[in-house]
């Protein structure tokens, strides 16, 4: 083999985005290349990307044309874009930026070490972007770091849904479940390495087990990572409302280290607009799904995406989600404007709404969920959470950092021997995007399960 690179990922998107490069980066390691957090100093940079909105595009295109002088200096740099845009774009990614040597699509990321090697021989450009039977770049496990106590885990990929908006199952292809038994063993080498928590990720992981064939399913999943050893806590993301089963709602009774947090895209609270967006749910039956949740788990947080301006929605159908929005209380929300993406089905629909329209009812929208969650995050002060510590606080050298078990941010005075412990914190003060936290004094460590 060559010598070893200087390499150097970006990510853009998602937090399944940033578990590809997690594991894009593992493989570069085992193939004896070493990463470096600048860009300046890499023979590599890889750009993983993200197609979900047009701005996160266009950053990447901002980004590609700034690598052109740095390729200037350093002839020898390899440039790489991987993940959705690549999945896109393909080769005219090479056209437009001719500083771009390697196109790697949604399932072809585990194969960007040997394709650099491929053109460190001579050859290229090169454009990976076929769609494989199975993706074998998911379930490469990272060995966990020193003091890491939360990891991703992808469970699946892909989806079948095909909302009118979205373009996940034109860029990553059909749904695909791991198996079981790989999950878990992966799993249990991360609990050995000291991680405490992971989540649990896919575009719709309550769909788990589908297209595997043999009964598996995802409340099966969760029953027995609930059993890893020394594993605190388990949490998932992404769920499609129309897939939230009695049973799997019943496991945040059942499985003991499943924590009460769920998010659930809403997208909208008018019919009509689920209908044109392709979500096969009502309001109605989405309120019914987090009421259930609210019973079998008193406290559990819930978040959601909405989408306003979306093609065809009337100040009424806009209401109709504020209405939404209040009988439910979300404990957060991603809210976005509506932006159309090549391809999807909403993208021929008539009825696009002019940007100033979708400007201000993202500006009402978000002045609502602003006063929910304030409201929300109030009813916790002056109760006694369990803190899952994370690292030191980003604001100061003197506070470490933590999730709840219902995912809220909480900083409070700590030290280095807090890191990974699961610790019993008062709140004493809400705040918009986190709480603020101390030790009681007299009170022991917990360890949550
Ligand atoms: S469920 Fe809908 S929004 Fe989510 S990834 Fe699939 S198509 Fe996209």
């Amino acid at each position: 083999m060559s010598a070893p690179l200087h390499f150097h990922i970006r990510t853009f998107g998602c937090q399944m985005n940033v578990h590809d490069s997690e594991q894009l980066g593992e493989l570069l390691r085992r193939s004896g290349h070493v990463e470096t957090s600048r860009e300046r100093k890499a023979d590599l940079i890889v750009v993983n990307t993200c197609s979900i909105r047009r701005k996160a595009e266009l950053k990447v295109f901002s980004l590609l044309g700034r690598f052109r002088s740095l390729k200037e200096a350093n002839p020898a740099l390899i440039i790489a874009v991987c993940g959705c845009m690549g999945q896109k774009f393909k080769g005219e990614l090479v056209e437009q930026f001719p500083q771009v040597d390697l196109v790697a699509g949604t399932h072809n990321i585990d194969r960007i070490p040997a394709l650099v090697e491929r053109l460190r021989n001579g050859e290229g450009p090169l454009v990976e972007t076929d769609f494989r039977e199975s993706v074998p770049s998911i379930g490469v496990v990272a060995p966990p770091g020193p003091g890491r106590v939360s990891a991703w885990v992808t469970i699946m990929q892909g989806c079948n849904n095909f909302c009118a908006f979205c373009v996940v199952p034109h860029l990553r292809g059909r749904e695909e479940s791991r198996p079981l038994g790989d999950i878990l063993r992966e799993i249990e080498t991360l609990s050995e390495g000291g991680v405490r928590e992971v989540t649990l990720l896919g575009q719709n992981v309550n769909s788990y087990g589908a297209t595997l064939g043999n009964g598996d399913t995802f409340p099966r999943l969760l029953r027995e990572i609930d059993a890893v050893e020394g594993l605190e806590r388990i949490r998932f993301t992404t769920s499609h409302p129309k897939d939230l089963s009695d049973e799997l709602i019943d496991c945040f009774r059942s499985v003991k280290k499943l924590c009460g947090h769920i998010h659930l895209p809403v997208q909208s609270g008018s019919d009509r607009i689920l209908e044109r967006m392709n979500r096969r749910y009502t309001a109605a039956a989405y309120v019914d799904r987090v009421e259930r949740l609210r019973r079998v788990c008193p406290g559990i947080a819930v978040t959601t995406d909405i989408i306003v301006g979306f093609p065809g929605e009337t100040d009424e159908d806009f209401r109709a989600t504020l209405a939404l929005m209040k009988a439910v209380k979300f404990d957060g929300a991603f809210s976005f404007k509506y932006s159309v993406r090549e391809g999807t089905a909403a993208s021929r629909f008539d009825g696009h709404l002019d940007e100033r329209v979708k400007g201000a009812r993202l500006t009402e929208l978000q002045a609502l969920q602003e006063h929910h969650t304030m409201e929300r995050n109030r009813l916790i002060e002056g109760r006694l959470e369990e803190v899952l510590v994370e690292g030191f606080s980003r604001n100061s050298g003197n506070d470490v950092t933590g999730r709840t078990r219902s995912n809220r941010i909480v900083n409070f005075p700590g030290n280095a021997a807090m890191i990974g412990r699961t610790l019993s914190v008062r709140i004493v003060e809400a705040c918009a995007h986190s709480l603020r936290g101390e030790r009681p004094g007299n009170e022991e460590v917990t360890h949550a399960g």
